[in-house]
């Protein structure tokens, strides 16, 4: 495998376009969206300059890891004569069909197609293509250049061939592959989702605060974040949207989305990315915690 294409520029397929192109990997990078190129881009740069501060990369691996990305808007473009793609693109369901059937004509016949999807079904995926034994999850974990885990998922027909070369691909690029089959939520979101609803549960019951709920797991459970921080972190809409796919999934009721979540997502409390969910993240609390430091 030399050639990669990574459709989208967002959180996810900046990172990895990122670790692809440090690993030496040809990559064409994207995006539908010129301005989420740029941002891309600019993070990628900004990644690797701290990684350069820190004396953990050479100048010419950062400007060598520049050179092997290559920005497209046009999705046909960008995928031809490529070997893998790895779709980063919007969590939506009728959006990734559209792109996998897109991809499917425009990729070489030989080419994988994989998905960094959360939740969406691997094999609903391959189904809309002609090639399903080729279809695979990829699931990298936020931050991709610094989190180990690729959690590699075998749709229904994905093949044993295909998924060796991916395991082995992600091994190329100092990672942890681990092998899971598709049923809902894979196993990374099946296990961490009920958990952070059963946070957001006791919460919503009054068993106790955030900042407490929040330290019995940092301190109690050597979580580096605790459960409410980490679902502003995530998004509360994508842990939403997240759950309700286990529990339409497994139709069982122990997945059920916590009613305050619900409430909390319908007044647009998304966490970090709204500037509020469990905390506060607005401009003047961050000054006035800059402003703290200061004092
Ligand atoms: P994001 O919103 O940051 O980025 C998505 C990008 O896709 C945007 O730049 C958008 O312009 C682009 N896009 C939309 N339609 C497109 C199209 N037709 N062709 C090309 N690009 C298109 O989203 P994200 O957080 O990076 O998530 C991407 C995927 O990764 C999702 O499937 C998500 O479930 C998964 N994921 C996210 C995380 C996370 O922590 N954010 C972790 C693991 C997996």
């Amino acid at each position: 495998m030399k050639k990669i294409a990574v459709i989208g520029a967002g959180t996810m397929g900046n990172g990895i376009a990122h670790v692809f192109a440090q690993n030496n990997f040809q990559v064409h990078l994207i995006d539908i969206s010129q301005s989420a190129i740029d941002k891309g881009i600019t993070t990628i740069t900004k990644n690797l300059d701290r990684l350069l501060a820190k004396e953990k990369i050479t100048q010419q691996i950062k400007d060598n890891t520049l050179l092997h990305i290559t920005a497209f808007t046009a999705v046909g473009e960008g995928v031809k004569e490529v070997d893998l793609v790895v779709e980063a693109a919007t969590e939506n369901i009728d959006l990734k069909l559209k792109i996998f059937q897109q991809l499917d004509e425009a990729a070489p016949e030989k080419a994988i197609l994989a998905t960094n999807t959360s939740s969406i079904s691997i094999t609903k995926i391959a189904s809309v293509t002609k090639r399903p034994e080729k279809v695979i999850g990829m699931h990298f974990m936020n931050p991709v250049p610094i989190m180990k885990l690729v959690e590699i998922i075998r749709g229904y027909s994905t093949s044993d061939a295909v998924t060796q070369t991916i395991m082995q691909l992600s091994e190329q690029l100092h990672k942890v592959p681990v092998e899971v089959n598709d049923y809902p939520g894979f196993i990374a979101n099946r296990i961490l989702m009920p958990m952070l609803n059963e946070a957001i549960y006791s919460l919503y019951e009054g068993v106790a605060g955030v900042y407490e709920i929040d330290t019995v797991m940092k301190l109690g459970m050597a979580h580096p974040m605790g459960p409410l921080q980490l679902a502003d972190f995530i998004g509360l809409d994508v842990c939403l949207s997240i759950l309700n796919v286990l529990h339409d999934g497994f139709g069982n009721p122990k997945y059920a989305p916590c009613p305050l979540l619900v409430n909390m997502v319908t007044a647009g409390k998304l966490g970090v990315k709204s500037g509020e969910g469990f905390y506060d993240y607005s401009e003047s609390k961050k000054a006035e915690k800059l402003a703290k430091q200061f004092q």
